[in-house]
């Protein structure tokens, strides 16, 4: 299992247009880039590969990084930094299978897949596969399983792909506050590879109009606002999940220069061999 990581920032990424913070100035120096979220999984055993989220970035990472265009592609939720790159598929792909869950979102009365399908019902190579959260599905040679998580006010799911012949394993918390369900972190444990959302430090909880959520003992906020985990809830997940390795994505450009560009956060282009 071949993992890229082609976007690796928040909703509006690093650098953020019209932004000259320090932490933008210093990714310029750098020359790296945190693009909107998409994970690129490639599965060299059966040469087929499987993207995760369609980036509004999707284009300028697949020719950044020359991974194969993928054969199925699955949709985590509806949010723009997750979604509105899929009109890229339009006279690039002859077809394409994407994944998405069937669980009617009180907000929007729609499942996840109804909304992909509605709004792109314009897009004739694709084919909408509604796929039920917590039950495996098997895609690109992988085994592939959906996990609800916390991401209010929509409905958002993590996932975790293994390779059945292999057994490597790669699990994506998804966007997610700390709070996530118990049956899908016994899904997504034990990965290889945990790619986990955390947006900000803790500390910054303070500037969220309504602070940190789901502290620990010592008061460090795991949850910043109510919708994605601070760096220290990403960690404390990797943790609990016995993750081998973690790369810590969906940053935003709010952290301090001096700790934007440290272990464990990663930055577009990383990849890893899975064993
Ligand atoms: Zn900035
Ligand atoms: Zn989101
Ligand atoms: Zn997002």
């Amino acid at each position: 299992m071949r993992v890229t990581l082609l976007g690796t920032g928040d909703t509006t990424g690093t650098p953020t247009v019209g932004c000259d913070c320090d932490t933008c100035e210093a990714a310029r120096e750098r020359g790296v880039e945190r693009t909107r979220f998409s994970v690129h999984v490639e599965n060299e055993r059966v040469d087929e590969s499987l993207l995760i989220d369609f980036s509004p970035d999707f284009r300028s990472q697949f020719l950044r990084e020359d991974v194969p265009l993928p054969d199925a592609a699955i949709v985590t939720h509806i949010h723009f930094d997750h979604l509105d790159g899929m009109g890229n598929v339009f006279r690039v792909f002859d077809s394409l299978d994407v994944y998405a869950a069937d669980e009617t979102d009180p907000k929007t009365d729609k499942s996840v897949a109804e909304t992909v399908r509605d709004d792109y019902h314009y897009l004739e190579p694709i084919e909408v596969h509604p796929t039920t959260p917590l039950e495996p599905i098997h895609v690109a040679g992988f085994t592939v399983t959906l996990v609800p998580v916390e991401h209010p006010p929509l409905l958002c799911y993590g996932l975790a792909i293994e390779d059945p012949v292999t057994g490597s394993k790669l699990s994506i918390s998804g966007d997610t506050s700390y709070n996530v369900p118990e049956e899908s972190r016994e899904v997504l444990a034990d990965p290889d590879l945990l790619l986990a959302d955390a947006i900000v430090p803790a500390h910054l909880a303070d500037y969220h109009p309504i602070g940190g959520r789901h502290e620990t003992d010592d008061g460090v906020p795991r949850t910043f606002g109510t919708k994605h985990m601070t760096r220290e809830g990403a960690l404390a997940l990797a943790d609990e999940l016995n993750a081998e390795q973690t790369r810590l994505v969906h940053v935003a450009h709010y952290y301090p220069a001096d700790e934007a560009f440290e272990e464990p956060l990663a930055v577009d282009g990383e990849e890893f061999v899975l064993p």
